[in-house]
């Protein structure tokens, strides 16, 4: 129930969360596969929720989390990081994002994080 974009830039992951989130409700999905689509299309559709993957050329996680926490403070971002990107998520926690996950994650922790953001 609300407008998630997942961010990417594997289509495989994109796919993962998205089958994940809609199992858990009938939300709809964007998705965005670098950094300067996720920021371009979050102000164009204002997503309620978006999942961003912290690695991405062609802009990464950390810079379009930072761009689009800058154009709306009340975005809700959830990083999608691996084991060894702590230093980047440091900076996307200090920066504003709501939560994050790490890969490999299951269903329902994505789906828990999706359902706290929402009711952050
Ligand atoms: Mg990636």
């Amino acid at each position: 129930m609300g407008t998630i974009m997942i961010v990417d830039d594997a289509r495989l992951m994109r796919n993962i969360i998205k089958n994940s989130i809609q199992e858990d409700s009938d939300h709809r999905i964007l998705e965005a596969e670098n950094g300067h689509q996720a920021v371009e299309l979050y102000k164009k559709e204002k997503p309620d929720i978006v999942t961003m993957d912290i690695t991405m050329e062609e802009k990464n996680g950390v810079e379009a989390a930072k761009e689009i926490l800058e154009y709306d403070s009340n975005a809700k971002i959830i990083m999608v990081t691996s084991l060894g990107q702590e230093k980047l998520l440091q900076e996307c926690i200090e920066a504003g994002v709501s939560d994050y996950i790490v890969k490999p994650f299951t269903k329902e922790r994505i789906i828990s994080s999706v359902e706290n953001t929402v009711n952050q």
